[in-house]
């Protein structure tokens, strides 16, 4: 890809046509067979990798195993510019080849069933990254809007089948003690993958499991519903200042359709997405993926070194995959 359609410097479009530009999350309409064409969007952009969900906690696990189904048969019948990527390697082979490399994740461990065994089985199935809790308590872990409970015995042992699997371990949406539980207790780096309102203690404990805080593109999570660039950046600078260049990434989770359409019948959105935190603004809006060469080009701005932009684009996700990845 040329990226001469991107408006952005000389010096900004060589560092972000060389970078792997990894975006942690994005949400595509969780409706089985679903088309994926959207993802367009990323490659475009020039972005090498993104992670794309497939189900939340009140998503019933049908929904969930028809909605990969459809997405693993919409990349197959599109392997001319996507690829499932299981590995680093396949991320580093769909960036020469000009492809968009995409995983799955799960945010939340409903879909579990309660069995840890669960962990491995969505591995297979192309899921690289995942949340124990989304929003509320659930068996095996505590949400943000939940009872900050820690993880329950249960949720111990989903964690070491995380492990043991090779997922991202995932704690955003997870409540404060089991996020903290956690990064105690994982063996592989932990992510903040689309991270919102986490406390310093969470920024400070993630940087010691080796692993990344991804900043996310929601406007009410960036403040006062603002998607500029020059916002999203400055919550980089936030973390960068916190825990330095190399514990810092991207995942701006942009949703492709509406939000609350992913909502099973008979499941209420003010339980999942609770009144008070401006989840229903009407022009709730996200930083899209168009403008990822405009962060490459405000990162070099703001003085970032080449090095530091290519590893906040990217390769600090990349070496966290590597060490989670199996
Ligand atoms: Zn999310």
């Amino acid at each position: 890809m040329s990226g001469t359609e991107w408006e952005i410097s000389e010096r900004a479009r060589t560092v972000h046509g060389e970078s792997i530009v990894w975006d942690a999350h994005a949400c595509l309409p969780l409706i089985p067979g679903h088309s994926m064409e959207a993802l367009e969007r990323h490659r475009a952009a020039g972005v090498t990798f993104v992670s794309v969900n497939v189900g939340m906690d009140m998503n019933p696990i049908a929904q969930v195993l028809r909605v990969i189904a459809g997405f693993r048969a919409w990349l197959e019948e599109h392997s001319d510019h996507f690829l499932l990527a299981g590995s680093v390697a396949d991320v580093e082979r769909t960036k020469r080849e000009g492809k968009l490399a995409v995983a799955f994740d799960l945010e939340g461990s409903v879909m579990l069933e309660d069995d840890p065994a669960m962990v491995r089985l969505y591995h297979d199935l192309g899921v690289r990254q995942i949340h124990l809790a989304y929003n509320r308590d659930n068996s095996v872990a505590g949400g943000c809007h939940g009872s900050d409970v820690p993880l329950t015995p249960l949720g111990r042992r989903v964690v070491e089948a995380i492990n043991r699997a090779g997922l991202l371990m995932d704690c955003s949406h997870s409540g404060y003690r089991t996020s903290m539980e956690i990064m105690e207790r994982s063996t592989r780096p932990v992510i903040f993958s689309h991270s919102g309102n986490i406390t310093d203690d969470h920024i400070d404990a993630c940087a010691r499991t080796g692993g990344v805080v991804a900043i996310n593109g929601i406007g009410i999570f960036l403040g006062d519903n603002d998607t500029s660039v020059e916002t999203l950046l400055r919550h980089v600078d936030y973390v960068v200042g916190r825990i330095g260049a190399e514990h810092v990434g991207l995942g701006l989770d942009y949703m492709f359709g509406e939000l609350s359409g992913d909502l099973p019948p008979g499941s209420r959105s003010e339980e999942w997405w609770p009144p008070g935190n401006e989840y229903d603004l009407d022009d709730l809006r996200t930083v899209p993926p168009e403008r990822f060469p405009a962060i490459t080009e405000g990162l070099l701005a703001r003085g970032y070194a080449e090095g530091d932009v290519r590893r906040i684009l990217g390769g600090n996700m990349c070496r966290v995959a590597s060490a989670s990845w199996l």
